[in-house]
C-alpha cells in the first residue's frame, strides 16, 4: 500500500524495506513501501512490536536494513552513516544532558564535529532564539519546565540542519496534561519550520491530533495509510477498526462492516419496523461521559452475540434514556457502514 500526495516531492521514500533481526525469525519489518510528502507530519502508529521503532531506526541509520531501500529527497541513503543522512532524532523525554546548560546541549553535536567554541555557541544561540528560548540559554535542563526542555531538545536536533526530524515516542514519559500541551507545540513547530517530521507512537489519539499522514502498522506490515479522518472514518480492516477504537465491527450476511459508535441509531425494540436493516440488541451498560453517554450492548449479528457500543449525545439520552436490560433495535445509515477487507 502506498501514500502519495499528488506530484509534491517526497521527503522520504521506503522501497520494499525489510528487517529481520535473526535468520529464521519472523521479520520485524516486512517489505514495506511508503512515500512521505515533504513538509508533512507523519505518524507511524501501531501496537507494541508492530515494527514502527525498527522502521524509524532504519531511516535514522541506527539499524541496518535486511532488504530494500530508503530514499531521502530521491537520494539513496540506505547505506550512509547516521550523521551523513540529513536526518536528526528526538528521543523519549528529550534525553538532554542534565549537567550541561541549554546552550551546551544544543551545541553538543557541533562540539563532537570539532566546530570552534565561538562558532558553535553562536549557532546554538541562534537556534535557541528561534524556539523562543534564547533568554534561558544558561539554564540546566533541571531548571526548565517540560515545555522549555522540549524546545531545547528541538533546537539540539535542528543544529545539524536536518531535512527530516525523527521522533521516537517523544511524549510518552510526560504526564497526560503536559503531553497534550507538548503535542500542540510540536505540531506548531513542524508547520513553522516547514520540515518533515516522522513520529513514532502507539497512541491513536496522539497520531490523530498530530499527523497529516497516519501510517498504521501491524506485524511488520503497513495496514493502512491516510490522513487521520480517512483512517478513522473508513478503516480498511478489522484490525484498524478495533485499533483506532470508537467502531463496531458487525458481521452481516454480505460480509463484515465497521460502523462508528456515534453513527449508530438506537430505538426501543418494536418502535421501528423490524424489517428495516439492523440488529436486535439488549443494553448491558450505561456510562455517563459528560457530553456523551456510552451504551454497551449485546447484539445479535450474523456471527451470533456480539458486543456493540453506542455513543449518544447527552441531550438525546436525557430525552429518551435507556437502562440495562432494555431491548432495542440498532441500525445505521448505509453511508456510515464501511466494508472491511477480509
Ligand atoms: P514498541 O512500541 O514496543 O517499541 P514497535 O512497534 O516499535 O514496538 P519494534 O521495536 O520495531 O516494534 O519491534 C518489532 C519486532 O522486532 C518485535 O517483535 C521485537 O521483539 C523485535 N525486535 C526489536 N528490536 C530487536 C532487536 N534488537 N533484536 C531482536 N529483535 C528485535
Amino acid at each position: 500500500m502506498e501514500a502519495t500526495a499528488g506530484n509534491a516531492p517526497h521527503a522520504v521514500e521506503l522501497v520494499a524495506l525489510s528487517k529481520r533481526y535473526a535468520p529464521g525469525t519472523a521479520p520485524a519489518v516486512d517489505n514495506i513501501n511508503l512515500r512521505i510528502p515533504a513538509a508533512s507530519y507523519c505518524c507511524l502508529l501501531g501496537p507494541s512490536g508492530c515494527g514502527k521503532t525498527t522502521t524509524l531506526r532504519m531511516i535514522a541509520g541506527h539499524e541496518t536494513v535486511t532488504g530494500g531501500d530508503i530514499l531521502l529527497e530521491n537520494r539513496n541513503i540506505t547505506r550512509l552513516g547516521a550523521a551523513a543522512r540529513g536526518t536528526a532524532m528526538m528521543f523519549q523525554s528529550f534525553a538532554l544532558f542534565p549537567h550541561l546548560s541549554a546552550l551546551d546541549n544544543v551545541a553538543f553535536s557541533l562540539k563532537m564535529k570539532g566546530v570552534s567554541r565561538a562558532e558553535r555557541h553562536r549557532r546554538a544561540q541562534e537556534l535557541l532564539d528561534r524556539v523562543a528560548m534564547g533568554h534561558l540559554a544558561q539554564r540546566k535542563p533541571g531548571e526548565l519546565s517540560g515545555g522549555q526542555q522540549q524546545r531545547v531538545a528541538l533546537a539540539r536536533a535542528l543544529i545539524t540542519q536536518p531535512r527530516v526530524l525523527l521522533l521516537d515516542e517523544p511524549l510518552s514519559a510526560l504526564d497526560p496534561f503536559l503531553r497534550i500541551q507538548m503535542r500542540a507545540e510540536l505540531r506548531r513547530w513542524q508547520k513553522e519550520l516547514g520540515l518533515t517530521f516522522i513520529h513514532v507512537t502507539h497512541s491513536q489519539e496522539e497520531a490523530m491530533a498530530l499527523a497529516d499522514l497516519i501510517v498504521v502498522m501491524n506485524q511488520g506490515r503497513i495496514e493502512q495509510v491516510g490522513p487521520p479522518r480517512g483512517v478513522y472514518n473508513a478503516p480498511a480492516t478489522e484490525f484498524i477498526a478495533r485499533f483506532m477504537g470508537g467502531h463496531n465491527v458487525i458481521q452481516t450476511s454480505a460480509g463484515k462492516l465497521a460502523v462508528r459508535n456515534d453513527h449508530m441509531q438506537i430505538a426501543p425494540a418494536g418502535a421501528l419496523a423490524e424489517a428495516s436493516a439492523g440488529l436486535p440488541g439488549t443494553v448491558t451498560d450505561v456510562e455517563y461521559q459528560g457530553s456523551y453517554v456510552l451504551l454497551g450492548l449485546q447484539a445479535q449479528d450474523a456471527a451470533g452475540a456480539s458486543s456493540v457500543s453506542v455513543m449518544l449525545p447527552e441531550a438525546r439520552f436525557v430525552a429518551r434514556p435507556y437502562a440495562p436490560g432494555d431491548a432495542v433495535h440498532l441500525s445505521w445509515a448505509q453511508a456510515d457502514a464501511h466494508p472491511l477487507q477480509a
